[in-house]
């Protein structure tokens, strides 16, 4: 079995952010030589998500409001009292899941035709990374 790991990062202009990373994930496949296989997409912080879904500009804006509402920005959070402002964004995380595991089958993410893989920050404008590890042979 073959193994392949890259380090994405990211520094976002705005707190909260989508960047739709297939093509990132593509390009470390392509590197890794594996054709059947998995790859794991990983955000290495709490207060990040990473999920599949179709890449719609609607859809976006419904998936933040979405978030927004569950876990709306503000000061009422017992996180806070250790001096942290970030809420939110744990809670953001946590209800778009911090990892995906995506198909490989004959060199290609195995994907239906409107999925692809985004990284979701929540409390940016800081360096921050994602983890992809892609087995198989
Ligand atoms: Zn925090």
């Amino acid at each position: 079995m073959k193994s392949h790991t890259e380090y994405f990062w990211f520094e976002t202009k705005k707190k909260v952010e989508f960047i739709n990373i297939t093509p990132q994930v593509e390009s470390a496949l392509k590197k890794s030589g594996i054709r059947e296989g998995l790859a794991l997409v990983s955000a290495m912080h709490i207060t990040a998500g990473v999920w599949v879904n179709d890449d719609e500009s609607g859809l976006l804006q419904d998936i933040e409001e979405w978030l927004q509402k569950l876990a709306p920005e503000g000061p009422n959070y017992r996180h806070h009292r250790t001096g942290e402002t970030n809420g939110d964004a744990h809670l953001k995380s946590l209800l778009t899941h911090h990892q995906v595991t995506v198909p490989i089958t004959a060199g290609k993410i195995d994907f239906g035709p409107w999925q692809q893989i985004f990284y979701g920050e929540f409390d940016g404008q800081r360096r921050k990374r994602v983890l992809v590890k892609i087995i198989g042979e």
